[in-house]
């Protein structure tokens, strides 16, 4: 039996740039794809060119730079898109402009519909500088329940959404949640916690259906600014199969590896049932969807946030946790033994602490666990000890400029100066030789360039510059938003770098940001976009084939 002999290997793309940064130290001048991978580099513009044949497409991107494309360590892609399709309150700049649009909703509903707002609005970009209360959200749409999420953690609701939810005037909070109330004891609208999923629950949203076109859509205006891959850092069971129809659509522009809600209102059964009930474990799926691990949250936001010291504008209030710790390290030390990575949303140095003490309580059950196994998402607000305890116990952190650079100006009002000033200390971190992973977490498509530029000016929207003693370069800030995400993911031997074997996600721009004055950097857009190898942005075409 003769053996044909072996096909020379043959590219799909060759592409030539003045720089291609590997983030593993080299820089290359070409690199060749084939298929979904990196298949060979070269430090000369000519390297490779013994590789093309007639049907390599020959990108000749001379003043070029070519990195790999950013992963986000923790982006609410699912929010962002469902924003899409909700009454779009974050355009609003006045209570006025706000019902307005809820009443227009309204008109436009079916009976007893429920008005959703997008969650990506802010009392502070309103003229009044305030919430709409539940009386104006009754006046807006009288008849039907409308749910203004704002967030992650925090919802306005009106008088029909709190009824058809069943919270009356004696309704008690729930576990990890608020129920805000005037000073008569009346319900004021407000929901915290636990309570926003106590009233959503209620809500029908968009179906699958839609949520998976929303999906591609939402995922295209992220590859459109250099992503390659998100973490997605909360979602339920519906959502994943949204997600699945997304993937199998072939609608999905940016690689997404979920985190599954565990909520603090279950009970420690419930917890774990659900757990059980998700039928798979950390890790499972392919290159375009696979599932990261698990979410719970143990404080609030800016509001919320569990502080050692209370708030500059409310001295009586130092946030809340939302878990029990004996309740949440038995669902944890259970989640782990079951194979399941978790991350927990902590932003206070409360909060943090006792994270450290859950996640230790957990190791010291089921033994060792490798790096980016037990996560602590956000950690904004940390002392020198618990920054030492994390590294010291191997426990990764998912670290967020932009949410310093969006509500910097609520931190100083919350929190103060001084706490303000060390939000999310990357200086430190990196000198105590943490696991880091640079993401957003800011529910709508941001240009990691914008993020890079602030990790390496602590430069902010509308707060100036916080604590600029806490900058790094910026060839450390690009090194963990992407080989810091791909370790994040488990995935450091398929991702994060320009290295042969390795998926070909990768971004190109019109200037070099290791190169460039760090200030060009805020506004750098990319040029074009590729994520395994297949454009997933290319206004000019330099991938057309
Ligand atoms: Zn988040």
């Amino acid at each position: 039996m003769t053996r044909e002999p072996a096909e020379p290997l043959r590219l799909d793309y060759m592409i030539k740039a003045g720089a291609i940064h590997s983030m593993t130290g080299e820089t290359y001048r070409s690199v060749g794809v084939r298929g979904p991978e990196i298949v060979a580099v070269s430090a000369d513009l000519e390297g490779l060119d013994d590789l093309a044949g007639g049907a390599t497409t020959v990108v000749d991107a001379g003043d070029l730079t070519v990195l790999p494309a950013f992963a986000d360590s923790h982006e609410h892609l699912m929010e962002a898109s469902r924003n899409t399709l909700l009454v779009p309150v974050g355009k609003a700049r006045s209570i006025a402009e706000f019902t307005g649009m809820v009443a227009a909703a309204a008109r436009d509903a079916a009976p007893r519909e429920w008005i959703l707002t997008s969650i990506g609005w802010h009392e502070s970009n309103l003229a009044e500088n305030r919430l709409p209360t539940l009386a104006e959200l009754d006046a807006a749409a009288p008849d039907r329940p409308v749910l203004a999420r704002r967030g992650g953690h925090f919802a306005v609701a009106n008088s029909a959404a709190l009824q058809a939810a069943g919270i009356g005037p004696d309704t008690p909070d729930p576990p990890g949640g608020k129920i805000g109330r005037l000073a008569d004891g009346s319900r004021d609208g407000t929901l915290e916690g636990g309570a926003v999923y106590q009233v959503a629950a209620f809500a029908p949203g968009p179906g699958r259906a839609e949520l998976a076109g929303a999906l591609g859509d939402g995922s295209a205006a992220y590859a459109a600014l250099g992503v390659g891959t998100i973490r997605e850092a909360m979602i339920n069971l519906d959502e994943l199969l949204a997600y699945q129809d997304a993937r199998d659509r072939d609608l999905l522009r940016v690689r997404v590896r979920p985190m599954m809600r565990v909520g603090s209102e279950l009970t420690e059964d419930a917890a774990i049932a659900l757990i059980d009930g998700l039928g798979a474990r950390s890790g499972f799926g392919d290159d375009w969807l696979r599932i990261w691990g698990l979410k719970l949250v143990l404080d609030g936001g800016v509001e919320g946030a569990a502080m050692d010291q209370p708030y500059v504008n409310d001295p009586g209030n130092g946030g809340h946790l939302n878990w029990d710790p004996a309740v949440m390290t038995r669902v944890c030390t259970e989640a782990a033994g079951r194979g399941w990575r978790i991350g927990t949303h902590a932003v206070g140095d409360r909060a943090v602490r006792m994270l450290l003490d859950v996640y230790e309580a957990v190791i010291a059950q089921v033994g060792p666990l490798s790096p980016w196994t037990l996560v602590i998402e956000h950690a904004m607000v940390t002392d020198a000890a618990e920054r030492e305890r994390a590294v010291r116990d191997g426990f990764g952190v998912t670290v967020q400029h932009p949410v310093l650079w969006n509500m910097g100006s609520e931190m100083l009002a919350t929190w103060g100066p001084e706490r303000t000033g060390r939000v999310t200390p990357l200086d430190q971190w990196v000198a105590a030789g943490a696991d880091l992973a640079a993401g957003t977490d800011i529910v709508r498509p941001f240009n990691p360039m914008t993020n890079v530029w602030g990790m390496v000016t602590r430069g902010t929207k509308s707060a100036g510059v916080q604590g600029p003693e806490h900058a790094i370069s910026v060839g450390t800030a690009l090194e963990l938003y992407t080989m810091g995400t791909a370790a994040l993911n488990h995935e450091q031997d398929r991702l994060g770098s320009i290295t042969p074997g390795k998926l070909a996600d990768l971004v190109a721009y019109p200037l070099d940001p290791l190169a460039a004055d760090p200030g060009d950097l805020a506004e750098l857009s990319p040029v074009f976009t590729m994520v395994g190898g297949r454009a997933t942005h290319d206004p000019r075409k330099w991938l057309a084939r």
